[in-house]
Parts: structure tokens; sequence; C-alpha cells
């Protein structure tokens, strides 16, 4: 079994409800498909209403 890729989770706003999706990354804030939630850097916000990343919670 490979180890090495951790599951990309999708995570979800709690504020808006929109849903980071890490196979389609982030157009708005320059994220390319395939980067993970935990990857962000942490002043990475929601594109939509742009609460911080512990606003998000496993979709
Ligand atoms: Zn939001």
């Amino acid at each position: 079994m490979a180890t090495t890729s951790a599951p990309l989770k999708r995570m979800k706003c709690t504020v808006c409800g929109y849903s980071y999706d890490p196979a389609n990354g982030d157009a708005r804030g320059g994220i390319e498909p395939g980067v993970a939630f935990t990857a962000l850097s942490d002043d990475w916000a929601c594109p939509i209403c742009n609460a911080s990343k512990i606003r998000f919670i496993e979709n």
C-alpha cells in the first residue's frame, strides 16, 4: 500500500457553505488543483466570504 499520498479531503466553509475541493484547487485564490487544504497558507481565506481556515470543517 502506498503511504506517500495523504487523502485529499474536501473542506467546507461553515460560514457560507463553500466547499474547498483539493481536486479543483481555488482559482480565485491562485491555488492550483491538487493542493491539500492543509497545505494552504494560514492566511488563505474563503474565496466567497473571506472566512479564515479555522472556520472550515471536514465535508
Ligand atoms: Zn465562506
